[in-house]
């Protein structure tokens, strides 16, 4: 499985005159915003979504100094403006110039995850369904805590645990076990408060019923099971995620509350009612 939270950004800029300010926006998420106050030039970021993201920001420098440690890891909170670098001139006389790379992922990389938390198996209440692969399953989810939940397309899939919609995508319509699809599935993604990210994967074409910035609570309808993207058969993948210090992701053992047997990690080729 593929994750689309990362994003690369790359920016080469020359002097610029002194009290001059410029920024530079992507993809709806961050700001860059540079002050040149004559001797130096401060660097800020602003997040235009309305949740916690994580960014790493590196740059490369002629004739200036960075005040921190590059790469610079830091989480910024929802729709805050925040200062990142102060690049000092080291020589005034002379031209200087940087370049920066931006990425980020969604939630907080200090992000502690309970594993006493009780998720809601992701249907509806009532309803028993297998598990196909689970935790390191070796078909896809080596080195994962990820599940597979046996549902046939069209099954109400349902909030494990609540939080706010991050990210939605509907718009893929083929699903099959081609490395090709991996970045091609219609999947949820939504941010709970201790900074981890419920990932759920293969909706069905035009199957989500939330959307980015909504709050839901744990049992809610969020869409509708489906085949997308890379995947042997209609099933529902659910994952939870946050970011690490370098911003690759960490996946966590997380446990459902069960009918038959109370609180539980589930496992391969055994049906558990919601
Ligand atoms: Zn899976």
């Amino acid at each position: 499985m593929l994750y689309s939270g990362l994003l690369i950004a790359l920016l080469a800029m020359g002097p610029v005159t002194t009290g001059s300010s410029y920024s530079e926006c992507y993809e709806n998420t961050f700001c860059v915003e540079v002050e040149d106050t004559g001797n130096s030039v401060e660097i800020y970021v602003r997040s235009m979504v309305d949740w916690e993201v994580t960014l790493s920001l590196d740059m490369q420098t002629a004739n200036m100094r960075p005040d921190v440690a590059l790469p610079l890891i830091q989480s910024v909170a929802g729709k805050q403006r925040s200062h990142a670098v102060t690049l000092k001139v080291r020589d005034i006389g002379r031209s200087w110039s940087f370049r920066y790379d931006l990425s980020w992922v969604p939630g907080d990389h200090k992000a502690q995850h309970n594993e006493g938390t009780a998720y809601e198996l992701p249907f509806e209440k009532g309803e028993s369904y297998m598990v196909g692969q689970g935790f390191h399953g070796q078909e896809t989810h080596e080195g994962k805590y990820a599940i597979d939940f046996q549902l046939p397309e069209g099954t109400p899939v349902h909030a494990a645990r609540g939080g706010m919609v991050i990210e939605t995508v509907e718009r893929f319509e083929e699903g099959r076990l081609d490395p090709a699809l991996k970045s091609r599935a219609n999947f949820v993604k939504i941010l709970h408060e201790d900074g981890t990210v419920g990932y759920y994967v293969h909706f069905r074409f035009q199957g989500v019923e939330v959307e980015a910035g909504e709050r839901v609570q744990a049992g809610e309808l969020i869409g509708y099971s489906g085949n997308t993207g890379y995947s042997s058969g209609p099933h529902l993948h659910f994952e939870v995620f946050a970011a690490t210090e370098d911003l690759s992701l960490r996946t966590f053992p997380v446990q459902f509350r069960t009918a038959e047997r109370g609180l539980t990690h589930v496992t391969s080729g055994l049906f558990y009612t919601r």
